[in-house]
């Protein structure tokens, strides 16, 4: 028999205890009574994402949750944010995030998002655009995606990721001549690349029309493109054949659905999901149950505990989660009494005390028929610790689920 399993990922959910909250972690001061009820009668545990005291990025720790050893397929975050944003990588080519910058004349950044500069930005494309690269056998794309960001690709025959950034993530730093990492002719060529695109795009838009209304109107000017994070495609086994399972994915992050794509998950578009505090969460549940009927395992993403967490913000954290917990509700409404199991957990920690990510480990429950009655009441830190399914890693989570859905393969006779 084979079964249909959803997996909510919460970005950044897991957090520690807040002595301004009575020791409490946001998890715990949530009203959640659907997912206590899950954790109550299905498996409950805490995971390392990748590694006991191992901070992840989202990239990485989704890769580990989509069972995929980062150590061995990571390959940068550029390419992910590149696919996410709908463009097409090819095998060696290497992708860039970029942002639109302010810069003084001697280089000197002023404002690492150009005022936040949003549609402004797409109007500066075309002239960058016109920039022509020296390096032999070499083209590039460049994208503006949202906000002040965007995405290079640079293509071409031995080209490396193994480059460092021109972004030096600061202010009041001067923009970074960008260096091979290794040894070898491909690194220096891509870092030249980068080089002269970054030199040139401070030339083409420095008194580009945009940027001198700009100055008028007294806001700083997107006069370079700054990059960072170099990337290329990882080579892995796409989960429909790894699993052997049809597989969507609902993620409004660039990042998040870069990740879901390359691994082979069709991705789903929720027009009123926005990735932020203000995302439609009934909309994703929906959505998520519409798309298990034609496919085996559907991910659904939810960015907005983790944006919570990066501002500090505990009430904010608390009420997300509870937003949270009425979606999985919806899904627990329409799910219950049939054979569709359901998994929630977080790709990370991120306490609102420290304001990033760190190396905790994550709770998790896994709920649907056959699974052993944890008995733990509520689903938090606290309790994930005493669970009924011990301490995994965080490839282990959709193994435990394909087990379940009837969709492992035996090891030996
Ligand atoms: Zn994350
Ligand atoms: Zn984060």
């Amino acid at each position: 028999m084979k079964f249909k399993g959803i997996m909510v990922i919460c970005d950044g959910m897991g957090d520690r205890p807040h002595p301004g909250h009575g020791g409490k972690t946001p998890l715990e001061a949530a009203e959640t009574p659907f997912m206590d009820r899950l954790a109550d009668q299905g498996i409950v545990g805490f995971m390392d994402v990748i590694s006991p005291g191992i901070p992840p990025g989202s990239d990485v720790a989704h890769l580990s949750l989509f069972g995929y050893d980062p150590y061995e397929y990571y390959t940068g975050r550029g390419g992910f944010e590149a696919v996410g944003a709908g463009l097409t990588l090819s095998p060696g080519d290497v992708a860039f995030r970029c942002n639109f910058a302010s810069v003084k004349e001697d280089f000197t950044v002023m404002d690492r998002r150009a005022g936040r500069i949003r549609e402004e930005a797409e109007k500066m494309v075309p002239a960058i655009r016109e920039i022509k690269l020296d390096v032999e056998g070499l083209t590039y794309e460049f994208h503006h995606t949202v906000e002040h960001r965007g995405v290079l690709v640079l293509h071409g025959d031995n080209l490396s990721r193994q480059v460092s950034d021109t972004d030096p993530h600061k202010v009041g730093e001067r923009v970074l001549r960008s260096a091979p990492l290794e040894e070898g002719v491909a690194a220096e060529r891509t870092a030249e690349a980068l080089n002269q695109f970054t030199l040139k795009s401070y030339e083409v838009l420095r008194n580009h029309p945009v940027n001198l209304n700009r100055i008028k109107q007294g806001k700083p000017p997107a006069n370079i493109i700054l990059s960072r994070g170099a990337g290329t495609l990882p080579k892995l086994q796409p989960i429909p054949q790894k699993y052997g399972v049809k597989a969507s994915a609902i993620a409004a992050v660039a990042l998040v659905r870069g990740v879901c794509k390359v691994v082979g998950m069709d991705l789903i578009d929720v027009p009123s999901a926005t990735g932020g505090l203000d995302t439609d969460y009934s909309a994703k549940a929906e959505a998520a149950l519409r798309s298990l009927k034609e496919n085996d395992l559907t991910i659904l993403h939810v960015k907005a505990t983790d944006v919570a967490s990066h501002d500090g913000d505990f009430e904010m954290k608390r009420h997300v989660i509870e937003k949270i917990d009425d979606m999985v509700g919806t899904i627990f409404r329409n799910v219950k009494g049939s054979d569709v199991y359901v998994a929630v957990t977080a790709d990370h920690t991120t306490p609102v005390t420290v304001r990033d990510h760190t190396g905790d480990p994550v709770p998790f429950l896994l709920w649907g028929p056959g699974t052993l009655r944890s008995g733990v009441g509520r689903f938090c830190e606290r309790t994930a610790r005493n669970g009924n399914a011990g301490r995994i890693r965080g490839p282990d989570l959709i193994h435990e689920l394909m087990n379940y859905m009837g969709f492992s393969q035996k090891f030996g006779f």
